[in-house]
């Protein structure tokens, strides 16, 4: 099944600012929230789905990779992201949007919620050649990421019982109030550390190497960033690992230019050879092919040859490579040379006739980007 659009999901325009989305964000959040709608699977999936769009839509980053890529840039193929959120997420990241109207706090499923600590999201750059963008390639990478110390042990925190807050009930004109807040002593954890290695800092952490392959898929553009869930920093205690980000750069190559999913390249064909013909080796993505250049070649004819590009990020086909022909003209002739040259000046047969078919280059300009 499709997956649906986060702007439908908000119901909001494409050109909503920051503020509309928070709204309307807030409005079905507020709607579709578990504690209004106990048990209730299809108002528990529309604040999951609602809470996902907003991830994106809030963050100008992703907000911008989603409005190029669309779901697939957090995707992709090889077991990116995707799967959605669940309720912790949700209530650790967008906790605060409800805020004045949940007083602080939620109850969430079934009675007492504990807030579930996330690690940090660790963010990495992986360069990769032309050729490994063409057909996907799987990284190795070394990450320093936050790991439990071997030996750290923890205990119910003694200030919350556990849950992670405070609770506080005060009297007003309006009647008894009562809030929640982030318990001091854990950091909403509702744990504290019991025992710890010396090398260990506050939180029973200790900064490890580890190496993390990554899978990447074929067709991935400069700047798109994929997603390892849980290869982030550990957390504390019970806690859940944030996520490793890994950010796309793409290297130059020596001859191949890239233009979204197609390819150019641009062939050096002598005079002689423009006449008479030639059999010239290119770059691919796939390695070296030849290619037959037919006599009487013009300077600017393009080539295309189907399915030599990229492939399609999301799926749709491969790109084309187009081989742009240029005849080379030399800067000097030896004597003989010019005395031959010289003698064909006044050849009729030489004087250019284009015919329709040898489009101008402005035509093929517009052949390529219709
Ligand atoms: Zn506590």
């Amino acid at each position: 099944m499709a997956k649906q659009d986060f702007y439908d999901i908000l119901g909001v325009d494409k050109n909503a600012s920051a503020s509309e989305i928070k709204k309307a964000y807030r409005k079905m959040a507020l709607k579709y929230h578990p504690d209004k709608n106990p048990d209730d699977k299809e108002a528990e999936e529309m604040f999951k789905k609602a809470a996902e769009a907003y991830e994106v839509l809030s963050d100008p980053d992703k907000k911008a990779r989603y409005d190029q890529f669309g779901h697939s840039a957090f995707e992709g193929a090889g077991g990116f992201g995707g799967g959605g959120m669940n309720m912790d997420d949700i209530f650790s990241q967008f906790g605060d949007i409800f805020g004045s109207a949940f007083g602080g706090g939620f109850s969430g499923f079934g009675g007492a919620r504990q807030r579930v600590v996330k690690g940090s999201n660790l963010r990495i750059k992986v360069k990769l050649t032309l050729e490994e963008v063409a057909n996907g390639v799987e990284k190795r990478v070394k990450v320093k990421r936050k790991v439990q110390a071997a030996g750290t042990t923890y205990r119910t925190c003694s200030t919350c019982q556990g849950t992670g807050q405070m609770t506080r009930v005060t009297n007003t004109i309006l009647g008894r109030m009562q809030t929640s807040t982030t318990c001091s002593t854990c950091g909403g954890a509702g744990q504290t550390i019991d025992k710890k290695p010396s090398e260990a800092d506050n939180h029973g952490m200790i900064v490890k190497e580890e190496t993390v392959s990554i899978k990447i898929p074929a067709g991935v553009v400069e700047g798109m960033q994929l997603k390892v869930t849980g290869k982030g920093n550990e957390a504390p205690g019970n806690g859940i690992s944030g996520d490793l980000l890994v950010v796309i750069v793409e290297e130059d190559h020596k001859t191949l230019q890239r233009e979204g999913d197609n390819l150019h390249y641009d062939l050096y064909v002598s005079i002689p050879e423009a006449i008479l013909g030639s059999s010239k080796e290119i770059d691919t993505v796939t390695g070296k092919v030849r290619i037959k250049v037919d006599p009487g070649v013009q300077s600017g004819k393009i080539l295309r040859l189907r399915g030599k590009g990229i492939p399609s990020i999301n799926g749709y086909g491969k790109g084309d490579l187009l081989v742009h022909v240029n005849v080379w003209t030399p800067k000097t002739l030896n004597k003989e040379q010019r005395a031959f040259f010289e003698s064909m000046k006044e050849d009729d047969h030489f004087e250019p006739k284009p015919t329709r078919g040898e489009k101008s280059f402005f035509e093929k300009v517009k052949d390529m980007f219709s």
